[in-house]
């Protein structure tokens, strides 16, 4: 880098000009300039996905560097400022802080070193929600591709969490970017789908993959401790969605918290493309470790083609890579209600499918988490392959469009 060019750059890292994806940029030293040339100022990254553009900055110096002398800032960080009263002064922290950032752009990527998944320290186990907050947060902590978000509360008093993974966004550039939501744990019993989302997160934080993906892995813990499909009050969380984000009721009954939670984070961050991982128990045909997949030809009237037409390619992607890896794969034969999650988002114009590992007695967990991880991938090569479809249909997508999340 000429050193004229470098003087502009702290010239401008020091005066507020900076852009986003400080992470992003530290794999070479002219990725720092191209970062700090960006448009985006400080004021547009008040609305965000990594919670303030600062604490991406804290996280990425801290991590950077190796030596962790910004812990003021990150604790500073943390509060959200109000949007519109930022001073144009920085302050000495946010001063030290951009110049870290500045510093950490130009050293080369540090080799990180993530948690291990919960599953690792004890296979064919779930992970306890204490061992999940501990992993999560650790992940979190070691990684500046890791935002964990808090989302809501279950009936019970719970947290329930979001865990987003890719590049450090603003909440804007999620939802200008390629983005897809994963979840685990909608039926409370069902944890083979769960514990694959505990390892994927890692593998995609460890990797370079541009895509974010929103990994909601336990959306009923109430449920979980049960264990139940149902939430605690009984009702079943996944038979009550309406055709929109703005509705907050179905057939008179209110939305519970814990889908209130999952209706934020998809008005949140919009995504793209949905999987929801389930699995289903003991019928006579579940003997075998068959593997279910969404029919995606059940589609509730008013779902947009393309939506159909995607929703079937990614079941097919998904199926084809689990009947690869020898996985013995069959349709979904319960039945699927119009006012069923996936079908809801989908008529709102989210591609959404589901699948169904099998829980008997000749498919243990370590089977079902290794048939969920196999289509969690190829759901991830459908993702980035297909990405400008993806894009056209989140542009017509109704569901989010136009509604304000609370979170
Ligand atoms: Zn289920």
């Amino acid at each position: 880098m000429k050193r004229t060019t470098l003087a502009l750059a702290v010239l401008l890292a020091l005066t507020g000009c900076g852009g986003e994806d400080p992470v992003g940029a530290t794999s070479t030293p002219n990725a720092a300039v191209v970062m700090l040339a960006g448009t985006a100022g400080p004021a547009g990254d008040t609305d965000i996905g990594w919670t303030t553009a600062d604490t991406v900055a804290a996280k990425a110096t801290s991590k950077a560097g190796g030596t962790n002398t910004d812990t003021a800032a990150i604790s500073v960080s943390r509060a959200v400022p109000t949007p519109g009263v930022q001073s144009l002064a920085l302050t000495q922290v946010e001063r030290v802080t951009r110049l870290g950032r500045l510093i950490g752009a130009l050293r080369p990527a540090p080799s990180r070193t993530l948690p291990t998944p919960p599953w690792d320290l004890h296979p064919n186990t779930p992970a306890t929600l204490a061992e999940e907050a501990t992993y999560l947060s650790e992940l979190d902590a070691a990684s500046p591709r890791v935002h964990v978000v808090t989302i809501g509360t279950s009936a019970l008093g719970r947290p329930i969490r979001a865990v987003l993974v890719g590049p450090p966004r603003t909440r804007d550039k999620i939802r200008a970017t390629n983005v897809a939501m994963v979840m685990g744990g909608h039926h409370g019993d069902e944890w083979a789908g769960r514990e694959a989302i505990f390892s994927h997160m890692r593998d995609h934080a460890a990797g370079n993959d541009t895509e974010t993906i929103v990994y909601l892995p336990t959306v009923n813990p109430d449920g979980f401790l049960i264990p139940d499909r149902r939430l605690a009050n009984g009702i079943d969380p996944n038979r009550l969605w309406n055709s929109t984000g703005a509705n907050q009721t179905t057939n008179g009954t209110a939305y519970q918290p814990e889908q209130q939670a999952v209706r934020q984070a998809i008005l949140a961050w919009h995504p793209r493309l949905i999987l929801d991982t389930h699995e289903y128990g003991a019928p006579a045909d579940s003997t075998s470790g068959i593997l279910r997949f969404d029919p995606g030809t059940v589609n509730p009237t008013g779902t947009p083609a393309g939506v159909v037409s995607a929703a079937g390619a990614v079941l097919a992607a998904m199926k084809t890579a689990a009947t690869d890896a020898g996985h013995t794969t069959a349709r979904y034969n319960g039945s699927i209600p119009d006012d069923g999650a996936t079908q809801a988002w989908k008529r709102g114009g989210i591609p959404s499918v589901f699948t169904e590992s099998p829980q008997d007695a000749s498919a243990g967990l370590a089977l079902r988490r290794a048939q969920q991880l196999t289509t969690l991938a190829a759901f991830q090569t459908y993702m980035r392959d297909n990405a400008a479809t993806l894009a056209s249909l989140a542009a017509a997508a109704t569901w989010y469009s136009g509604y304000t999340p609370t979170i």
